[in-house]
């Protein structure tokens, strides 16, 4: 491949949309996935006007039909390299666990765990036979504390750091990286309504400098989860 590859899930909107971007503007061949058609071509536009090398897949995350077909665009457009693979996709429900049902349990594990699990189950073998890579899974500080009304929500992110843990355990002795970031408050949609102004929040663009600090350390050099945490809280 001529140049190094990227597969960002959920990258349409907030940290997913930053993430993306700003690897297109390093040079990385990105593969974006969303469920948002008219944003995923307008990214498209935008990326190819500007040289940079990009492929759109339109992809519901909960179904596994289009994680399939997700996994086999991949492996074509990316010739089997995937350099980092950023499983960011995912939807929060914040309830009492009494308010909380099955079918919100079931739709939210698929989209915040399952999803993840999937990709990383696919992609870690063309990492490990490349003898390098980056798994970064946005996990969340709701996946190292749970709070009232973050059951569903911390259950998948808490999970996430479990995943992240045994990539890193199978992946290392390959060369491959995995991390998750665990962020506080970003300003993007996910949190609109949130009791902190949006200028007081943690900046998409802090997670792009992240992954991309990730992956300028040398090759024996990785990290644990990082927290990020808003300056005076979370
Ligand atoms: P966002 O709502 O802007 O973006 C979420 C993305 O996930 C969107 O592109 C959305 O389309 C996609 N997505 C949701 N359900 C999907 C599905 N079924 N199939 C495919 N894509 C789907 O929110 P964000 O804040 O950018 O969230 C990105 C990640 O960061 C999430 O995993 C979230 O849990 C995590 N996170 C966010 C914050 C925060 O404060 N914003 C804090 C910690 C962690």
């Amino acid at each position: 491949m001529e140049h190094p590859t990227a597969l960002v899930t959920g990258a349409t909107s907030g940290i997913g949309l930053s993430v993306a971007r700003g690897l297109l503007e390093k040079g990385y061949f990105v593969l974006m996935t969303g469920r948002n058609e008219e944003a995923l071509d307008q990214e498209k536009s935008r990326a190819r006007s500007r040289g940079r090398s990009i492929e759109t897949l339109v992809c519901d995350l909960s179904r596994q039909k289009d994680v399939e077909t997700l996994i086999e665009v991949t492996r074509a457009a990316f010739q089997d390299k995937v350099d980092i693979l950023v499983n960011n996709a995912g939807i929060a429900t914040f309830a009492s666990i009494e308010e909380t049902t099955p079918e919100e349990f079931d739709h939210i594990i698929s989209v915040n765990l399952r999803s993840p699990y999937l990709l990383s189950r696919a992609i870690l073998p063309l990492m490990k036979a490349q003898k390098e890579g980056l798994i970064v899974n946005i996990s969340s500080v709701a996946g190292i504390d749970a709070w009232s009304g973050t059951s569903l929500y911390s259950m998948t992110k808490f999970a996430l750091r479990g995943l992240t843990g045994s990539l890193l355990a199978e992946g290392a002795p390959f060369g491959v990286k995995a991390v998750a970031i665990c962020p506080g408050y970003v300003a993007t949609p996910l949190v609109a309504g949130a009791p902190v102004r949006l200028e007081e929040m943690i900046q998409p663009e802090d997670i792009l400098k992240t992954i991309l600090y990730l992956k300028d350390l040398s090759p024996a050099a990785v990290t644990g989860d990082i927290v990020m945490k808003r300056l005076g809280g979370l």
